[in-house]
């Protein structure tokens, strides 16, 4: 089992999940932040610090995907260990649906 990141996360990233996690396995986009699924050990501290529920078990149905996605851009973008500067806008995405096909960048991160 794991934690994974969700679209919800696209523009909003927070990032009140970095500085708990006591593995350090956050990983930076440009614009959301990936776990690595083979670091997380499954305490669940992240979860609740995330103010748009954009961390989820991997056990919840439909998880499949965002492993998947979690895995890969965790072995390309840089690691995240501290809260950075969340974009100015971040309020008006938290609310948004279905992010990924529109918003996502797969550009690594750079704070
Ligand atoms: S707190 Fe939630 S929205 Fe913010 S960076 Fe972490 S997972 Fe993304
Ligand atoms: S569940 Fe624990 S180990 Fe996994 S990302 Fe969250 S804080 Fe880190």
């Amino acid at each position: 089992m794991t934690y994974i990141v969700k679209d919800a996360c696209i523009k909003c990233k927070y990032m009140d999940c970095v500085e708990v996690c006591p593995v350090n396995c956050f990983y930076e986009g440009e614009n959301m932040l990936v776990i690595n699924p083979e670091e997380c050990i499954d305490c669940g501290v992240c979860v609740p610090e995330c103010p748009i529920d954009a961390i989820q078990a991997d056990t919840v149905d439909g998880s499949e995907f965002w492993v998947e996605m979690n895995q890969k851009y965790a072995l390309e973008w840089p690691r995240i260990t501290l809260k950075g500067e969340s974009p100015s806008d971040a309020d008006e995405w938290k609310d948004v649906p279905n992010k990924f096909p529109n918003h996502f960048s797969p550009k690594p991160g750079n704070s």
